[in-house]
């Protein structure tokens, strides 16, 4: 791409305005540093939500589907997935996914850093749970986290912002059948407001929470963190598409060549780069970023750049119910109760790590007569014992890294500005198979315990590639790994790199507070040791 038009310099240059993009944006722009934000996607204004739509249900398997093969939308970019076992979802706009997200946000255990010195698997984290304990709590105050604290399973953490969400009649049921097994739960963590929050109502329980909420309720990073980083100064550009991230003659990051939103072709010069594209359009980006200097992609000495995919694997079962007490399509989808009973490594099983159960709700009518109920006579029979009357038991499973499950780049796909399209192998290990076929057995029981009249196994998940993580992880070691424990990369010291890429291990729990908290943290490592970086 030749430059046409170069910028004014700025401090730092954020590639991917989502979750981590945006906390680092609000944090640097609060440190004083002149921050640009180039975001491919476009702001999407709350009357373009699905949810004000009576065809919401048409939408949310078309132009909202969580899949960009599906929508296909300009911002989107192709993913080809076909060599995956799981399917790649993800958003592309200000906000990033946030604004398909269901916001359950559990925070990793502390063993969950620690995982080859305590279980004999992957890779131990350079950095601790607290080490990131301050950015997660700052990340809640930030996001306005319903909870409650006190989980025995967990460590104690700052007092929540709102109370938990109120687990319903259905919530209890479930709460009621863990405690006759004797086996652990807690309401969920939750960045969706249980009462008003910092100028955002309280949620109002109506149910597709994945469609995004008008009043503000559950948090996106368009709507917490970036509006603050505007007032303090900051430039988010939309359908602004980052082509290739530059380098000097030195190897150091110089800036972005980029499309704009006209679709012209810009420089933007910067001090450093901070890469926030997520877990896989990050790897995608440093691996089309070659240069003289970089010949294997940029920040890949190692050879570790989308290295280490992993996504979470999830299992479960479904139960059905005649007395629940209310329709299960209303109320948050996925942010009722959780389950650590077998998040910790037990030798007396046959996979290492382990899951947390998520208790989820049914669906609207349209996917529930096409996702669940099989055609056929027995349609209508079928569709009046499913509708409103279904909780989902999810396992999410710690899926550890391995080399082979990687992302590269496809020699045949592009965007619609040419830069070529993901390619992603991916296979399920045999101890996540035995760690689901686990979850699968125990999430029977527990749904046996609450009473339902039917129960279906599902044992195995295809279409829940939404945690995208390890493509680019941390490490001291310069030779295994791609940035140091702050995000920054081992070969130009003023790159970094804040999404999930930078995870060694995944843990067994939805993985955005701990993106934010990690992005947070650079964010102050920047702020306060890279001082040379601001103008
Ligand atoms: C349906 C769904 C439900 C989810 N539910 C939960 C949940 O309950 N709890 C949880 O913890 N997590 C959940 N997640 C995951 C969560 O959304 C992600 O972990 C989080 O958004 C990742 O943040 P990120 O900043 O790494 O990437 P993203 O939020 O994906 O943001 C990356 C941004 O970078 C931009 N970008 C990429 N390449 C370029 C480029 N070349 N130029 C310019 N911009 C670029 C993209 O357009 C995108 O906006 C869910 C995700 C989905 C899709």
């Amino acid at each position: 791409m030749t430059s046409v038009k170069t910028r004014e310099p700025v401090d730092v240059l954020v590639m991917g305005s989502g979750a981590s993009g945006a906390a680092v944006t609000w944090s640097l722009s609060a440190g004083g540093f002149k921050v640009v934000c180039l975001e491919q996607g476009p702001w999407v204004p709350p009357s373009s939500y699905p949810t004000n739509s009576a065809d919401w249900q048409y939408l949310q398997r078309t132009t909202w589907d969580y899949s960009p093969n599906v929508r296909k939308l300009p911002a989107d970019y192709p993913v080809n997935d076909e060599h995956s076992q799981i399917k790649v979802v993800m958003y592309n706009a200000i906000g990033g996914s946030t604004i398909h997200w269901t916001a359950h946000v559990p925070r990793f255990h502390p063993s969950d850093f620690r995982v080859k010195s305590l279980d004999g698997v992957a890779e131990d984290w350079p950095i601790s749970y607290f080490d990131l304990e301050p950015y997660y709590d700052l990340n809640d105050e930030m996001m306005g986290c319903s909870g409650i604290n006190g989980d025995p399973a967990n460590p104690p953490r700052s007092p929540r912002q709102m109370p938990p969400l109120p687990l319903g009649p259905d919530g209890e049921r479930m709460a009621r059948a863990f405690d006759s097994l004797g086996w652990h739960w807690w309401p969920s963590d939750s960045h969706v407001n249980s009462t008003e929050y910092r100028g955002r109502q309280a949620c109002n329980y109506c149910g597709p929470i994945g469609l995004n909420c008008d009043r503000g309720a559950r948090a996106s990073s368009d709507i917490t963190y970036l509006p603050d980083a505007i007032k303090l100064g900051a430039d988010v550009r939309p359908n602004s598409t980052v082509y290739e991230i530059t380098t000097g003659p030195d190897g150091r990051a110089t800036g972005a060549n980029y499309y704009n939103s006209k679709g012209e072709q810009e420089f933007q010069p910067a001090n450093s780069v901070v890469v926030a594209g997520n877990g896989i359009g990050t790897p995608r980006m440093l691996l089309h970023s070659r240069s003289r200097i970089h010949p294997n992609g940029l920040a890949n000495s190692s050879g570790m750049v989308g290295k280490n995919l992993m996504f979470h694997v999830y299992a479960g079962a479904t139960g059905l119910f005649n007395d629940l007490g209310s329709p299960t399509y209303r109320g948050p989808l996925a942010n009722i109760i959780m389950s650590q009973e077998f998040y910790e490594t037990d030798p007396s099983r046959d996979f290492k790590r382990g899951y947390t159960f998520q208790v989820g709700r049914g669906q609207g009518p349209a996917p529930t007569a096409i996702g669940n109920v099989p055609w056929g006579k027995n349609h209508h029979v079928e569709f009046d014992q499913r509708f409103g009357k279904t909780m989902g038991l999810g396992a999410i499973g710690d899926d550890l890294p391995e080399e082979i499950n990687r992302v590269e780049l496809d020699t045949k796909q592009t965007d619609r500005h040419g830069i070529p399209a993901p390619k992603i192998t991916y296979r399920v290990s045999e101890n996540s198979k035995r760690l689901l076929a686990h979850g699968v057995k125990s999430a029977r029981k527990v749904l046996e315990a609450a009473g339902a009249h039917r129960i279906f196994e599902n044992p195995f998940s295809t279409n829940t590639g939404w945690h995208l993580m390890g493509t680019a992880r941390m490490g001291d070691d310069p030779g295994r790994s791609v940035v140091d424990r702050f995000g920054q990369s081992h070969d130009a010291d003023n790159l970094f790199i804040v999404d999930g890429s930078v995870f060694v291990t995944g843990a067994a729990v939805n993985p955005t507070p701990t993106i934010q908290a990690l992005a947070l943290r650079t964010a102050d490592y920047i702020r306060h040791e890279r001082m040379d970086l601001k103008s």
